[in-house]
């Protein structure tokens, strides 16, 4: 069964294989190795619209492009577009769609065609934008479980990587928690320790400080949790990146989720344990004011991270 209420509005164009296509004529081969064998990595990025200039601006596209270049060498695709030509497709894609609200961008990149296992070319790409709010959840906040499935390990799989494979692991713990009742999982790695959650990392304050497990404990190296940390730091928080036994989810005066699609989504309870008062704290509401500032180009320490879209 879809997913429908998720499903969002198809967006006019993609940009597929360097090129502006009708959405609906963005095929692939159905034996592409990128889909038998998930021979495939992806980014995903957020567009920020602010009226007052009316600019879209992409947030640390540099960044997403550079964690995109490296999936792409640890999987072994073979010539695959540069930073510079998948820069450029975005702007593309975004202008081609005239999109003129806050923006999810998926940049995929994968073996197309038809090959084994080891295949590492030709190698298909594309950019898809489509319109994407604020996650109500935002204010909201959600509640979590401990997963029963593990973090796929650094040595079989690596969370270090936007790999399309790595899914499988969030998939399966995204339908436990939903099959359980809850609105999101947490995971532990090999070790016992927090890793993340199936599409973002994890924070928790305890004793006024904020903490978030270290890029070795099973995560992907996320853009938003190097923000959010920097942010802290920026504000006079004390911030540090160490491994985070379950109990202190239990222990945690607040905590929350983030990443580039989430933002930053307070964690009102983990195993039906109620973080602090079970509402979103005041430390994660100052740090999801810091980063919507910082967004939305009203920080000066983060303009020089806005791509603007539209000349002006
Ligand atoms: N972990 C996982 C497994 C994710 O899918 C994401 C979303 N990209 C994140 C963390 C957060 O990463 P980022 O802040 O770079 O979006």
């Amino acid at each position: 069964m879809n997913s429908n209420s998720k499903t969002p509005d198809r967006p006019e164009f993609a940009v597929l294989n360097g090129n502006v296509v009708p959405f609906s004529e963005a095929k692939i081969s159905i034996m592409a190795p990128g889909l038998t064998f998930a021979a495939a990595v992806f980014e995903g990025l957020r567009a920020y619209w602010n009226p007052d200039q009316e600019q879209l601006y992409v947030f640390q596209m540099a960044e997403h492009l550079e964690r995109l270049r490296y999936s792409m060498r640890v999987v072994e695709l073979e010539n695959p577009p540069s930073s510079d030509q998948f820069a450029s497709q975005i702007l593309t894609g975004l202008r081609a769609n005239k999109c003129r609200s806050d923006t999810y961008i998926r940049v995929q990149s994968y073996v197309d065609d038809w090959g084994d296992m080891i295949a590492t070319g030709p190698v298909g790409s594309y950019v898809v934008c489509r319109s994407r709010g604020r996650a109500p959840a935002f204010i909201t906040g959600k509640h979590f479980a401990v997963s029963s499935w593990r973090r796929n390990a650094d040595d079989a799989s690596p969370p270090r990587i936007k790999a399309n494979g790595n899914y499988l692991n969030s998939r399966l713990v995204g339908l436990e928690a939903k099959r359980n009742g809850y609105d999101g999982g947490i995971i532990l790695n090999r070790d016992g320790s927090v890793s993340e959650g199936p599409g973002g990392c994890i924070f928790i304050v305890r004793k006024k400080q904020l903490i978030t497990p270290p890029v070795t404990a099973g995560i992907l190296e996320s853009i938003t949790r190097q923000t959010i940390l920097d942010l802290a730091r920026g504000l006079g928080l004390d911030a540090i990146e160490r491994d985070i036994g379950r109990t202190e989810l239990y222990l945690a005066h607040e905590g929350f989720y983030c990443g580039t699609g989430q933002e930053i989504v307070p964690v009102l309870s983990v195993d039906r344990k109620s973080l602090g008062t079970g509402e979103p704290g005041p430390l994660t509401r100052k740090l999801q004011d810091a980063y919507d500032r910082a967004v939305r180009g009203q920080d000066d320490t983060y303009k020089n991270c806005l791509t603007p879209v539209y000349d002006i």
